[in-house]
């Protein structure tokens, strides 16, 4: 792999000189609250076609575009007026909006779709970014796809390495899995991907709330198709209350409480030790990338409540698990 130049992403400097690489047609690694993203300039094409080349990602799958405000967000959408709420609600945060495209949001970022994908990140890292760049910029996950995504400016690195042009150390998502994206195709509003947002507090802005995560297979959400998010090592999700036998000396348990019976795993990965559900979704991709290093022969995960973040943790958790 060849290197990449890593810097502090609370340096003005070099939030400057990455602002420099996306006006310049760059790739730039940045940290956002949900994951780390890789970004390029939203209304160049040729910058984002080389997103899906170092990604390897399907020209399919369409990119969610990162403005610093709902004003900003004008410029490449229109969203319909039961969403302006959520903006002011939300915004900067894990909720990515879907809104009607405009023109100077380029066919590749939707993959041709004539809706677009909108969100304001809540890391003063990515809004200092899109404000120095004086554009929005267009960003998945900042890893290979289908593979676990990044929450570190070090497993960016290792997935992507001389791909990217620089990448800016944030330290540690703050939210750890990527954000809810919600539509209001039909004129009802529905979570496409469960995520840091969790549904409950969409509902009490809105009502109610459909929910299609995982129930059909839409070619405008690749993050729903049944596998991905992916370790190498092979998966599974324990059923409920059941445990993984006994001869377990190749065995990686991913478990979000501490396990009576940890000492027969090779390895295990507490998500948090007080069960909270926010925590958990914090550390998930950190234990996975972490469990997935170490050359097991199998990683087993324990289920955790769906409610709150445990939707999005148990969503990532069964489309990893998925062949
Ligand atoms: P990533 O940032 O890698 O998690 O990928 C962005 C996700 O946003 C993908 O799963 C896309 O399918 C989804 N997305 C982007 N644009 C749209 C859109 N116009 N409608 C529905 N989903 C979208
Ligand atoms: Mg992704």
């Amino acid at each position: 792999m060849s290197s990449v130049r890593i810097a502090d992403a609370f340096d003005p400097i070099a939030i400057a000189e990455a602002a420099q690489v996306i006006r310049d047609g760059g790739l730039v690694a940045f940290p956002t609250e949900t994951v780390y993203g890789l970004g390029a300039d939203a209304e160049n094409p040729v910058a984002v076609a080389r997103i899906f080349e170092a990604k390897r990602r399907p020209l399919i799958d369409p990119l969610i575009v990162h403005v610093a405000d709902a004003e900003s967000a004008r410029r490449y959408g229109t969203l319909p007026a039961a969403a302006l709420p959520l903006c002011d609600r939300f915004w900067p945060g894990p909720l990515t909006l879907v809104a009607a495209k405009s023109p100077p949001v380029p066919a590749i970022v939707t993959a041709g779709l004539d809706t677009v994908a909108i969100r304001v990140p809540a890391h003063p890292a990515a809004l200092a970014l899109i404000r120095a760049a004086g554009r929005a910029v267009a960003a998945p996950s900042a890893n290979l796809f289908g593979r676990v995504s990044p929450t570190e400016a070090g497993h960016v690195a290792e997935q992507l390495g001389g791909a990217v042009d620089l990448i800016l150390d944030g330290g540690p998502s703050a939210v750890g899995v990527e954000s809810t994206i919600l539509s209001f195709e039909g004129g009802r509003p529905v979570v496409l991907r469960a995520g840091g947002t969790p549904p409950e507090e969409l509902q009490a802005v809105l009502g109610p709330v459909g929910i299609e995560v995982g129930t059909a297979f839409r070619p405008s959400v690749p993050g729903q198709m049944k596998r991905h998010y992916s370790t190498r090592t092979p998966l599974e999700v324990a059923a409920s209350g059941a445990r993984p036998e006994a001869s377990c000396a190749r065995i990686g348990l991913l478990t979000l409480t501490p396990a009576a019976d940890a000492s027969k795993y090779a390895a295990i990965e507490v998500l948090s030790p007080s069960g909270d559900l926010r925590e958990a979704a914090a550390n998930l991709y950190r234990a996975l990338h972490r469990l997935d290093a170490l050359g097991l022969e199998r990683i087993v995960a324990l289920p955790v409540p769906e409610e709150g973040l445990g939707l999005a943790i148990m969503d990532r958790l069964r489309r990893a698990a998925a062949s």
